[in-house]
């Protein structure tokens, strides 16, 4: 199995032989020993379908620390849809890992609720831009000590108007945190973002 040589340990493994998954695709392949082995801020640009889910979950996973409750990473994604996809995702990639909790933030669903969610212990949470300013607003949720920030289709969210939203959620993170940015075009807007609240950045293309 390809994927043991990449560093993942045996409880991802094991859900990854679950899921039938053989070989890692091009992106997992160069993004998955980068992120395991270095903290350092990613721009990699990845159409869908492409496997980045997992090129970025299974490294964050890896890194979590369960015996900790606090929130350690947000996901932003731009659609409810998406932010559920990427939440099922990363709930069969963790089968196998005890304790580590994944919550969906996304508009259209009852805010309170989420926040219940939250506050049961979210290591990671997985979210639309608009609805987790709404929870940052609200006071329903701590980032400023996440230690990992993933912008994913990060070109999608700025084509929705996001850009304010995204700059403000970013400006209540620590600085000392890792940002993994993936995107399909790199418009203006998202090397904008890149520029901002990124240092020095590895690159991926696939
Ligand atoms: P994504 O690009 O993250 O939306 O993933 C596209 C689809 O490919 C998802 O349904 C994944 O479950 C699946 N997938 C991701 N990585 C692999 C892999 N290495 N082998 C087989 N299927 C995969």
């Amino acid at each position: 199995n390809k994927f043991e040589q990449l560093g993942l340990n045996a409880q991802l493994l094991q859900a990854i032989g679950d899921m039938g998954f053989e070989t890692p695709s091009e992106i997992q392949e160069k993004a998955i020993p980068v992120l395991l082995e270095q903290e350092t801020d990613l721009v990699a640009l990845a159409q869908t379908g492409t496997g980045k889910t997992a090129a970025f979950g299974f490294p964050l996973i890896q890194k979590i620390d369960v015996d900790d409750r606090t929130t350690q990473a947000l996901i932003l994604s731009p659609t409810r849809e998406l932010c559920l996809q990427i939440t099922n995702e990363l709930k069969q990639y963790s089968k196998y890992i005890k304790g580590l909790n994944v919550v969906a933030v996304y508009g259209g669903a009852s805010i309170t609720e989420q926040a219940r969610e939250v506050k049961r212990g979210a290591q990671i949470i997985v979210a639309t831009p608009g609805r987790m300013q709404d929870m940052i607003n609200r006071g329903f949720v701590n980032i400023k000590n996440i230690a990992y920030c993933i912008l994913d289709e990060a070109d999608e969210m700025l084509n929705m108007g996001f850009y304010d939203d995204i700059c403000s959620i970013l400006s209540d993170t620590p600085d000392d945190k890792s940002t993994w940015l993936f995107s399909a075009t790199m418009p203006a807007e998202v090397a904008r973002i890149a520029k901002q609240f990124m240092f020095d950045p590895e690159e991926i293309t696939v």
